[in-house]
């Protein structure tokens, strides 16, 4: 068999620990064989990130933007004790953080279903998306903690020098306060992210906030994506089938309950952080979660919602046997190589990414399966591999189905 073709390279970000040794599997025994595979390769791993000075994240980034997809490995992010263990010249900041602010883009997790481990919410026949908006709110807030009776203000002075005052509240005792913000292009960016991920995967769109009783705040975050979605997106929408979604965030919470999934749930910061970390458990294990940067302008990073599994790498490096499980990382690569494809007209691209994908999904509904779900699922009969043999089950499906 003749391998596939490739046009424009996909950027390739590696990583760390295990998850680096994962990405050297699945390019040797499930992508090379098969793919005349093209990257543009950037080393992100925590030792190359040092002696370029973090440069390469940011040369990775920009590569994103000229070639419009990467996929990337899960990195570390330093904290003290990893500056000591790498002899890091700087605590380098979170390479997620410094590609999303470059590409301005909005992270959408989605859980991968299989059959054999079924959600805790019974009724969740498809994946539900989380998109979480990465700028503001609580999260750059300003506090205060006031010790006693006194008057609290907002103050907006304009460049003109003019003020705009309001009153927060005349303390009568001690009390705290938090001033919190947001920005317009920020929100906006959020909102074109949103709607044009909805158009890519064909799903409706649902936001909410609570409008109702912040008035000015969360009511803007409303107007914006009114006036985007019906500018810029209504006809679209329209004629793929789809449609925007807005309600309050309490009713929000209460119809995804119920509902059967397959929607994309855009949160406010707050909100995501809260409802994603729910969700994944929900849906069964971390470990199978993708997740997928995309821009306001279309350019789609593809990545693993997990770390680096740092605990199974220090087994490994122990010479200890690992049973970690590749099946987001090995999305990562499908979601990347389907986007190039369709991007580049390769039909045969995409169609190997759903092989790849339908691959590993049976190994697992077959009953062979790393520790992590052999420990959730209600199959009987489970054969637990090893990392490597469970990507090698995986490589004898894929031949089955080539
Ligand atoms: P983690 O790598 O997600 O792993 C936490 C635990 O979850 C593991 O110890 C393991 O549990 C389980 N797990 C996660 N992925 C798994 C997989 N593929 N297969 C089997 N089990 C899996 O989080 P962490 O250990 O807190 O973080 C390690 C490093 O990752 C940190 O340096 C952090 O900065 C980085 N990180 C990077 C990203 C990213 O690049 N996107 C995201 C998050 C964290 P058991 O040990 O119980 O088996
Ligand atoms: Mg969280």
């Amino acid at each position: 068999m003749s391998k596939i073709e490739m046009k424009t390279p996909l950027v390739e970000m590696d990583g760390d620990e295990m998850t680096r040794i994962l990405w050297k599997y699945i390019k040797d025994e499930l992508l090379l064989p098969f793919v005349d595979l093209k990257t543009e390769y950037y080393d992100l791993g925590l030792k190359h990130r040092d002696e370029t000075d973090d440069q390469v994240t940011v040369d990775s980034a920009e590569a994103t933007k000229k070639y419009g997809v990467a996929v990337k490995c899960a990195t570390i992010t330093p904290n003290a004790a990893r500056v000591e263990e790498y002899n890091l010249k700087e605590m380098w900041k979170s390479p997620n953080g410094t590609i999303r602010a470059i590409l301005d883009g909005t992270v959408f997790r989605a859980p991968i279903q299989v059959k054999g481990i079924t959600p805790c919410v019974k009724n969740w026949e498809k994946p539900i998306t989380i998109a979480r908006h990465a700028y503001g709110d609580v999260y750059k807030a300003s506090e205060m903690k006031i010790p006693g009776p006194g008057k609290v203000e907002l103050v907006y002075t304009a460049a003109d020098g003019t003020e705009e005052r309001v009153l927060v509240h005349d303390f009568k005792s001690a009390g705290v306060v938090q001033g919190q913000h947001n920005l317009i292009p920020s929100i906006e960016s959020f909102a074109r992210s949103c709607f044009t991920y909805a158009l890519d995967t064909k799903q409706t769109l649902w936001f909410a906030t609570k409008d109702t009783i912040s008035k000015k705040y969360d009511h803007t975050f409303k107007d914006v994506f009114q006036e985007i979605f019906d500018m810029e997106y209504k006809e679209k929408f329209d004629a793929a089938g789809i449609e925007y979604f807005y309600t309050l965030i309490d009713d929000a919470v209460a119809r995804v309950m119920k509902s059967k999934g397959g929607f994309i749930w855009a949160c406010k910061n707050y909100d995501g952080d809260v409802m994603s970390d729910m969700l994944s458990s929900a849906f069964g294990s971390l470990a199978m979660m993708t997740s997928v940067l995309v821009s306001p302008q279309g350019f789609y990073e593809y990545e693993a919602a997990h770390g680096t599994v740092q605990r199974h790498y220090y087994k490994h490096l122990a010479g200890e046997e690992t049973s970690t499980n590749p099946v987001a990382t090995i999305f990562a690569w499908t979601g990347a190589l389907r986007k190039r494809g369709e991007m580049d007209g390769i039909p045969q691209l995409a169609e190997f990414a759903d092989k790849l994908e339908k691959a590993t999904l049976s190994t697992i509904e077959s009953g062979v399966m790393t520790k992590d779900l052999a420990l959730i699922t209600e199959l009987e009969n489970v054969t637990v591999k090893n990392t490597e043999d469970f990507i090698k089950a995986i490589r004898t499906t894929l031949e089955g189905i080539l």
